[in-house]
């Protein structure tokens, strides 16, 4: 069992301070700043496994996983030698190299719908360039996402876009012309009502629809029975192509990303995280027809000084075959499933308000009885309990996303101890709610 500690911050108040000094906001991204849960971010010295250690010596059972890409937990040691291996031949040419063909047949034998597949440097890239390509390829202007949907942070994306964006409450971002929003069409998740009004209004403009086949970025979101399928039917019937944004799921759901667990089609798919193995890697691709029109086969630009970097394709590669072996998604699933039963089974007993969304590893706590189906539902959950649950659990040694619209990753890393002290330490965090 977790003991509560005295967890001291003062480095990384110090650290805080200074990055201050010379980053906006003193961070690189936007969650990592811990501003909406109004504590002092971590600064973190090393991972191991399942385990992060921060600069203050506190130790801590990891759920972010860098936010999703390090499913195999980190510093695994053969994607460590991998990129060590790698490294020492050189770093980057520019010039193509053979183990760029290997990562793509390897993405391509997992994803069915993949024929040909573009490597990027981030799923921002791989998102703004399937928007591209799709614009190009139907020419047609709009697009239509979902509420509280991220898929990185190109224009014509930052509307009603969840991840950080929910997080810290922002409006849509300044800096997205106008002239570039009236392009994006926006509905509830899950609402095939309103995809299908969308498309009588404008179906013969809109180029595409892009989805998190799961939502992971306004907590984690289910698809309901026949939403995905829908999807499917309406885009093809108005010669819209079906983008599936699987930046996130990709290789997390299961070793054929979500399209191969839903048994859905999509036109193109992004990814990224998973297959960067923890380095900057995105990647979208699909039908060769489509992807053909990609220069230099075909007439629509997108390029990338770092795409198909020798150290990202190496770790992301030396990834995605361990998750090849038998057995490692169906541990992820036995110990995710463990830590819901043990969620679920605390909030009773404490009588807490709780309904857990999961699939596979991404595990996410909504602090309401109602049930998530949307970014509407999701804002339901009591924010300031998951604020102080968020700060209670650090104080027992567990690190999990500081925000109450991202999911837990487990990783493959993660032992049955790691589980059960996380469910006690939970157990802890809700009684001092
Ligand atoms: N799409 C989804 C579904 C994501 O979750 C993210 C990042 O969280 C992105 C796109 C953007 O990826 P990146 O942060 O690598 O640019």
């Amino acid at each position: 069992m977790n003991d509560q500690r005295k967890r001291s911050d003062a480095r990384s108040a110090r650290a805080f301070e200074e990055a201050k000094q010379v980053i906006p906001g003193g961070v690189n991204s936007p969650v990592r700043a811990f501003k909406s849960v109004g504590l002092t971010p971590l600064y973190m010295h090393k991972g191991s496994g399942s385990h992060v250690f921060d600069i203050d010596g506190n130790e801590f059972i990891d759920y972010i996983g860098s936010w999703g890409p390090l499913i195999m937990g980190h510093a695994h040691p053969e994607v460590v030698e991998a990129i060590k291996r790698t490294a020492e031949l050189g770093t980057s040419f520019g010039a193509p190299t053979e183990l760029e063909t290997e990562m793509a047949k390897l993405v391509i034998e997992r994803i069915p719908s993949i024929e040909l597949v573009r490597m990027v440097s981030s799923g921002t890239e791989a998102t703004m360039s399937a928007l591209r390509l799709a614009r190009g390829y139907t020419g047609r202007s709009k697009i239509l996402k979902f509420e509280g949907c991220y898929h990185g942070h190109a224009d014509s994306l930052l509307i009603k876009a969840g991840s950080g964006v929910a997080t810290l409450g922002l409006p849509d971002s300044p800096g997205v012309p106008e002239s570039v929003a009236v392009n994006t069409i926006t509905v509830p998740y899950n609402d095939l009502d309103s995809v299908r009004m969308a498309f009588e209004h404008f179906g013969e403009d809109i180029a595409a629809v892009i989805v998190e086949p799961v939502a992971g970025n306004m907590g984690v979101v289910l698809p309901l029975p026949g939403f995905l399928e829908g999807l499917r039917e309406i885009t093809a019937s108005y010669g819209s192509l079906l983008i599936f944004d699987e930046v996130m799921t990709g290789f997390r759901v299961g070793l054929n990303s979500a399209q191969g667990r839903f048994g859905i089609t999509p036109d193109l798919t992004c990814l990224g995280k998973v297959i960067g193995g923890g380095l900057p890697v995105g990647a979208y691709g699909g039908k060769r027809e489509i992807m053909e029109r990609i220069a230099p086969s075909g007439p629509i630009y997108q390029a990338g000084t770092l795409s198909g970097n020798p150290l990202a394709m190496a770790a992301g590669y030396a990834t995605l075959k361990l998750l090849g072996a038998p057995g490692v998604y169906e541990e992820l699933e036995r110990k995710s499933a463990r830590l819901e039963a043990g969620f679920l089974q605390n909030a009773r007993e404490l009588g807490v308000p709780m309904t857990i969304n999961r699939i596979a590893s991404m595990v996410c706590p909504f602090f309401t009885d109602q049930q998530v189906t949307n970014y509407e539902t999701a804002k339901q959950s009591d924010l300031n309990k998951f604020n102080r649950y968020f700060g209670s659990l650090l104080d027992y040694g567990v690190s999990i996303p500081p925000s109450q619209f991202e999911g837990m990753f487990v990783s493959a890393a993660h032992s049955d101890d790691d589980i059960e002290a996380t469910i006690e330490a939970h157990y802890q965090a809700l009684k001092q709610l």
